[in-house]
């Protein structure tokens, strides 16, 4: 047997255990179509493979040759394809948020009172818009229960247990304080977190700037000025579903958003409970009307993962498909350090959310500054139009965005190759619609 046809047969056996192995995760992740179309590539190329170990000598030589060439051609492009470059960009310091403008506080303002007359007298510019939103019926109310009971029901009695939780943020500190070394203190914490149910988890400085200004929403008076002075945020991510969020936008996708706020809501108020027995001043953050900073921004700092275009982080290990929880403390820690992922040149190839976004709400085309930040700009009203259509969160971005795949060994080699090499990338953008 020639070199050629030795070489050759390697790469053939390459190539088939890939479409094997891609075949067998398609089958237990359900993915139908991506299933069928790497078990045909599987079989024609095994099928090739077989035919070409039947021709006469010269052509077979030349054959496998070919197929070696072509193989090698292809992984040195990867290899040597240039790594993704681009960094998120931040220029200046942004402005504190105002949380009377964040869109579920103005739709928690209720016609006829004296917050509502105020706020728009103020606001005027959304005066309009929010009217018009106003006549669709509002996420999880009557005209959507009725329509699916059993789910609606479920996922409106986790968010009502959220608020439940409101008053389990804060407590009394411990006079005794545990001295212990910032490192082992971050270590401490970061372990805690794990077995309380979050595997992922960073810390940043908490700057100014990601603390909302004034209270728009929740037990606190509305307008109250919002201090925050601790030194640290832990910030960590619960994955949600794979195949909950694969049902989007229908009612279980809120139910699953539901679910995982009130896991990290546990995890927050014991974590912080805890930092305060250790003696050291510490606020949970929890979801429905009680966070006091920007979580996304805080998320990137803490090395989980960068922006993407449908606006939200994207994380290391689910991608988008997480929700976030944060910690505030003065508890001394050691920072995390921001991560490069390659997502800001992956999503510039990739358009896959604003193509899937049924309220077209995401751009299409390049970053622009928002306060401070280079970013791809929600349409934030149109996507709660659509939040509102649907009687849930929708979360059909979050779903079809390739960085959402399970976290397995296959995805994230994928994920690994993708932060590395642009031709990866690109082969990525392209796998990913064909399969
Ligand atoms: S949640 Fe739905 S409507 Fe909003 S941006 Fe994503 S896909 Fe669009
Ligand atoms: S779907 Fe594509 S463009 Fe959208 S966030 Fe995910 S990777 Fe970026």
């Amino acid at each position: 047997m020639s070199i050629w046809v030795v070489a050759g047969e390697v790469s053939f056996i390459v190539l088939i255990l890939l479409f094997l192995l891609f075949s067998i995760y398609s089958l237990l992740e359900k993915e139908k179509r991506a299933f069928w179309r790497s078990l045909v590539l599987f079989l024609s190329i095994a099928a090739i493979n077989i035919f070409f170990l039947f021709i006469s000598i010269p052509l077979k030589n030349c054959l496998f040759g070919t197929v070696f060439v072509l193989s090698v051609v292809i992984l040195l492009i990867l290899i040597c394809s240039p790594s993704p470059k681009q960094a998120m960009k931040f220029i200046g310091k942004p402005r504190k948020i105002d949380e009377r403008d964040v869109i579920f506080a103005r739709f928690d303002y209720k016609e006829g009172t004296r917050i509502f007359r105020e706020y728009y007298e103020r606001r005027p510019e959304y005066k309009k818009i929010d009217d018009d939103i106003r006549k669709i019926p509002d996420i999880l109310s009557a005209p959507h229960m009725k329509k699916n009971p059993l789910h609606y029901s479920l996922a409106d009695a986790e968010f009502n247990f959220l608020e439940n939780l409101l008053t389990q943020v804060g407590g009394k500190i411990s006079p005794e304080k545990v001295e212990l070394s910032p490192s082992e203190n971050s270590q401490m914490i970061k372990n805690i977190i794990k077995y309380l149910g979050s595997e992922f988890c960073g810390i940043c400085a908490l700057k100014q700037e990601y603390i909302y200004s004034y209270v728009g929403r929740g037990p606190e008076p509305y307008s109250k000025k919002i201090e925050v002075n601790h030194k640290y945020a832990i910030v960590f991510a619960i994955e949600m579903d794979f195949e909950m969020v694969a049902m989007a936008p229908k009612a279980p996708v809120i139910v699953e958003t539901g679910k995982k706020y009130v896991e990290a809501a546990k995890i927050s108020i014991i974590a912080a409970d805890f930092i305060r027995h250790l003696g050291y001043s510490a606020r949970a953050h929890i979801a429905g009307s009680n966070y006091q900073a920007i979580l996304p921004p805080l998320g990137w700092k803490a090395g989980l993962g960068e922006l993407g275009r449908m606006s939200i982080l994207i994380t290391r290990k689910f991608g988008p498909r997480a929700r976030l929880g944060l910690i505030t403390t003065d508890l001394p820690l050691i920072l995390d350090k921001p991560v490069k992922l390659g997502i800001q040149d992956f999503c510039q190839k990739c358009q896959k959310c604003a193509r899937n976004c049924p309220a077209q709400a995401i751009p299409y085309g390049e970053k622009v500054e928002e306060n401070g930040v280079f970013k791809w700009v929600l349409n934030r009203e149109e996507c709660y139009r659509f939040w509102r259509k649907a009687g849930t969160d929708c979360a059909v971005c979050i779903f079809v965005c390739p960085y959402s795949k399970p976290d397995n060994l296959f995805h994230n080699f994928i994920r690994k190759i993708t932060s590395k090499s642009s031709f990866a990338q690109s082969l990525s953008v392209w796998g990913d619609d064909f399969f």
